[in-house]
Order: structure tokens, then sequence, then C-alpha cells
């Protein structure tokens, strides 16, 4: 991506872009947006490790075949690695993702001392929560928000995805060169801390709709952009624009 922006210096100037970007987006798109999901943590989780590069539509699919053929999680912790491979096909690298999943299932259940649903998260703090799941090898920032956000648990931990990433890297709320994990504690600490999980949720959910509707990876809608005041990056390429058609 061509870097067109600068990147706020000032704390406070970049958490009044961001802030002024949420309630811009959040009304273009019709916030509060409505959860899409009321699955236990756990179950979160593993649809989370599921749709890892993997459209929506198929690892759903994946998700709801591992749902049929394997009664509880405990069952697909102990099946044949081969038997949860099957049942995943519809993703992507159901090859990895199986032994992942079932590693991942281990882990929790040695840390628990059994079967457990990841309910008790919801007595910690969030970043202590998200510790919990980030210290298990395969859970990075975006699954453990993600569980912690979308599940019934609803705690307000924000993931980053690609196109939240691509529109607050425009913006300049964080540089051309953070990636998306280092992002979630970057733009996390932009969101007012009494912020509850309907304000963090409709925060991703504004800047992803905007990622998919208006700013695309390639050609970016600038001209009809709602944040334009807000973006370094849409004016210097508007401006660029503007100045080689004059020449
Ligand atoms: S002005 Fe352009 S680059 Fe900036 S957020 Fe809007 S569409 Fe994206």
């Amino acid at each position: 991506m061509e870097n067109l922006s600068p990147v706020c210096s000032d704390f406070a100037a970049c958490q009044a872009r961001a802030l002024r970007a949420h309630e811009l987006l959040c009304a273009e798109y019709g916030a509060p947006f409505r959860f899409f999901s009321t699955k236990d943590a756990l179950s979160e989780l593993i649809s989370a490790l599921l749709s890892h590069r993997t459209r929506n539509q198929e690892s759903h699919r994946a998700y709801q075949q591992l749902r049929a053929q394997f009664p509880t999680w405990e069952a697909v912790r102990d099946a044949p690695t081969e038997a949860v491979e099957q049942a995943i096909s519809a993703c992507t690298w159901p090859e990895q993702k199986a032994p992942r999943i079932q590693a991942v299932l281990r882990e929790i259940s040695t840390r628990c001392g059994g079967p457990c649903d990841l309910g008790f998260l919801a007595d910690m703090p969030v970043a202590e929560a998200r510790a919990w799941l980030e210290t298990i090898s395969g859970i990075g920032p975006k699954t453990s928000a993600a569980t912690l956000l979308f599940s019934s648990l609803r705690i307000p931990a924000m993931p980053v995805d690609s196109h939240h990433h691509r529109v607050a890297q425009r913006l300049g709320l964080i540089g051309p060169k953070v990636g998306e994990g280092p992002a979630h504690k970057l733009l996390e600490a932009f969101l007012p801390p009494d912020w509850d999980a309907q304000h963090v949720y409709d925060h991703h959910e504004a800047f992803m709709f905007h990622g998919q509707k208006c700013c695309y990876f390639h050609s970016p809608a600038c001209g009809r952009c709602v944040v334009l005041d807000q973006c370094p990056f849409g004016q210097a390429r508007l401006n660029k624009t503007a100045t080689i058609t004059a020449e």
C-alpha cells in the first residue's frame, strides 16, 4: 500500500480522530449493530480458529460439520486427528487446523483440570482474560478478542481484522508498518475505559464495514467517504489526483 499518510504523533489528537471516525462510521452504517453470535466462549474460540483466512460461509460449514459429527468438544479433543480434519474439510488448511484445535482443547482441559466452557473468563479483568487465552499456543490477539467479545460472554475486547486494520492505518491511527497483531493494543488504547461490549463491538464493526464498503484495498472510494476530513491518506490521494488532472 502506498504510504501517503503521516501517523498521528500526538496521542490525544489520535484518540480524538479515532473517536470522531467512530461517530461518523457508526452513523453511516447504522449502529448499534446486533451481535451475530450467541455461542459460548469455547465454541466461539473453535469457530474463530476455523475462520482464520477462510470465507465466512466455508468456516461456518466446517463448524457445523464438526458439531454434527462430534457431540462434545471433549470428543473432538480425543478423536483421531484425521477424523477432525475430515469434518472441517470445508475450511482452508484443515490439515493444520485439526491438530491445532485438538492441541488447544487439550491445553484448556489441562489448565481447567477437566472439561471447561471458559465461562470463568467473565470474572477476570479484560486484560487478564485475554492474557489467559493468548498464552495458549495458536491463539493470538484477534482470536482472543473475538472469543471474548463475540461469544455470549460479551466482554469488551476489540478484535482488529484486515479491514479494520487498513482503515485505521489510512486514518493515520497506526503506522504503515504496524501489523494486525500489534495494532490491537495501539487501537484499544484509544477506546474510553468505560466503553461496554456494545460500544467496542460497534467500533470494530463500523471500521470493518467501512473497509468492506468504501475503503477498499485497491482504489478506496475517498470521494464519497464520510471520514475524508479525518483522513490524511484520502486527502493526500485526492490532492494528488487533482494535481495530476490539472497538469
Ligand atoms: S478517505 Fe479514502 S483512504 Fe481514507 S478512510 Fe476514506 S476511503 Fe479510506
